[in-house]
């Protein structure tokens, strides 16, 4: 009974011109809201643009990064209340390339989090394993470690309407998708975290996407899985017509 959510993470790609021909190409052609949830997270600097060009279709939008505090002396950030003031319904904390790079912390995401949820904002909290903590056997632990920290303090009504992505850090970008066996595993062990920290109604309905080399051809075999409720997809959301081809099984 969860929805599947699909959702693109453009990540540092696109111009504001590009951004605009997608959402002029999928216009009118998005499948019904009532089968799949679909959202793309796009740069701050398009989402007021993007804002005002969905207008009238059932697209979401979605932050790929946000502060935890809501003004300030904090150049160069953007907050939860300018999101929820724009509209916007989503943000991306906690993806493996703002922890990499970034630096962000397990703590700063729980954080942002919080501040999200606070402000009206939903968000899609990522979590996943490096090359090398997979190969030794440690995702399990690794992940559940994540979560745990990423939800701490947070309601089980909050916790009920997050949205949680696993990507695996080795599948993102790398062609290598998880398969769809390893993916449901994945996705299942995060579920039991929920479950043993919320409860079985909770653990049932958050929603886990899964993410890393996701296609037009993988994603149908992923979503048929019991603990996969939809996709965080990278390369493949940022043309039109493949943005359009992951949402045909629906
Ligand atoms: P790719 O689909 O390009 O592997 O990216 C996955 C990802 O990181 C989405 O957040």
């Amino acid at each position: 009974s969860r929805k599947p959510f699909i959702a693109g993470n453009w990540k540092m790609n696109h111009t504001m011109g590009e951004a605009q021909a997608f959402m002029e190409a999928v216009k009118g052609k998005l499948p019904d809201a009532s089968k799949v949830e679909t959202a793309i997270a796009a740069p701050a600097l398009f989402l007021a643009p993007m804002n005002y060009l969905r207008q009238g279709e059932t697209l979401k939008l979605a932050a790929e990064n946000v502060y935890f505090e809501n003004s300030g002396a904090f150049t160069g950030e953007i907050s939860p209340v300018m999101l929820a003031d724009l509209g916007i319904e989503y943000a991306i904390i906690g993806h493996s390339e703002r922890r990499e790079y970034f630096h962000e912390t397990n703590e700063d995401i729980n954080k942002k989090a919080k501040a999200l949820f606070a402000a009206g904002v939903t968000p899609i909290l990522c979590c996943g394993e490096t090359l090398e903590t997979f190969e030794a056997g440690k995702t399990a632990e690794w992940v559940s470690g994540q979560i745990e920290a990423g939800l701490a303090g947070l309601t089980a009504e909050q916790v009920s309407n997050l949205v949680i992505a696993y990507e695996p850090i080795w599948a993102i970008g790398t062609g290598k998708t998880a398969t769809a066996e390893i993916a449901d595993e994945t996705c299942g062990v995060v579920r039991s975290v929920v479950e043993k920290l919320y409860g079985k109604a909770v653990s049932e309905a958050v929603r886990i996407q899964y993410g890393g080399s996701v296609k037009p051809e993988t994603v149908e075999e992923l979503m048929a899985k019991e603990n996969i409720d939809g996709a965080l997809v990278g390369g493949a959301s940022l043309e039109a017509a493949s943005f359009l081809a992951l949402l045909e099984i629906y």
